[in-house]
């Protein structure tokens, strides 16, 4: 059996300046485990290359949403050092085949936390965008997000409790400046390593939060390939 589940890609949308919504479909994605906030981990080689496919070339990407009458979206940044996973997301085509992995992962959902934190960089948002739109209108929900610009904000739901950060501004400080309850919620930490360490650092050591409340998980580190 095959290690790949097999798609087309359906729909191609510029969702932000720097960020493509590309959607799969297929009959093999009808009704897949998925808890929002998981990912896949996308065949990204260039058909081209024979060495890409000898290697099998893999990227992982949040799941942005998910049909389970046979589709999924990914969001995939257009970064400035784009490596293999940003230059299949310039040169892909609707019509072109996608092969990725079944959803994985643990920075999911945590349905019974008193209120919900997210932070992380415009890549984080992907995941946090799909947990947002699960959540209750009941949830509470806090969140400082970083971004390049403005034109990287992706649409999320409750936008209203949510903060955007511009560059070169830390997001630790931003996360700092957030009024937060005084009991600990449920922290969903994600995106550039050394922001996800400092948030973390800042919510266990200066805000008394224990560890098992921060779900964290680095997305990318400068000068690091493929990470996950
Ligand atoms: C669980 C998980 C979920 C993820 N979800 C998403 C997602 O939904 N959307 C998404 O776009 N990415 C996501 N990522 C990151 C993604 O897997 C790749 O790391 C990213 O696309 C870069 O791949 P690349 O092949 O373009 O560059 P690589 O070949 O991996 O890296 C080349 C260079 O680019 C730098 N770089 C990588 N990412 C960035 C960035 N964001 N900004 C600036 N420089 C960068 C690297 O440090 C490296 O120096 C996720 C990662 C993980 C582990």
């Amino acid at each position: 059996m095959s290690l790949f589940l097999h798609g087309t890609v359906d729909e191609i949308e510029q969702i932000a300046e720097r960020m493509r919504r590309i959607r799969i479909t297929g009959p093999e994605l009808c009704d897949l485990a998925w808890v929002p906030g998981m990912h896949i981990r996308l065949r990204v080689g260039d058909p081209r290359s024979p060495r890409s496919w000898l290697h099998g070339l893999l990227r992982t990407y949040s799941i942005w949403d998910y049909s389970p009458t046979g589709h999924l979206d990914l969001c995939i940044l257009d970064h400035s050092s784009a490596g293999p996973g940003a230059q299949w997301s310039r040169r892909v085509r609707v019509g072109d085949p996608a092969a990725f992995t079944t959803p994985e992962g643990r920075l999911v959902l945590r349905e019974d936390a008193p209120y919900h934190l997210f932070t992380g960089d415009e890549t984080a948002a992907v995941a946090f965008g799909a947990i947002l739109r699960a959540l209750p209108p009941s949830a509470i929900v806090h969140g400082a997000i970083s971004a390049e610009g403005p034109g990287d904000r992706l649409p999320l739901k409750r936008a209203d409790r949510l903060t955007w950060t511009y560059r070169p501004a830390h997001l630790v400080e931003a996360v700092r400046a957030l009024e937060l309850p005084d009991a600990p919620g449920i922290a969903y930490l994600a995106g550039e390593a050394r922001n996800c360490q400092a948030v973390r650092d800042h919510l266990v050591h200066e805000r008394g939060w224990s560890r098992r409340a921060v779900v964290v998980k680095p997305f990318w580190a400068p000068g690091r390939r493929g990470m996950d």
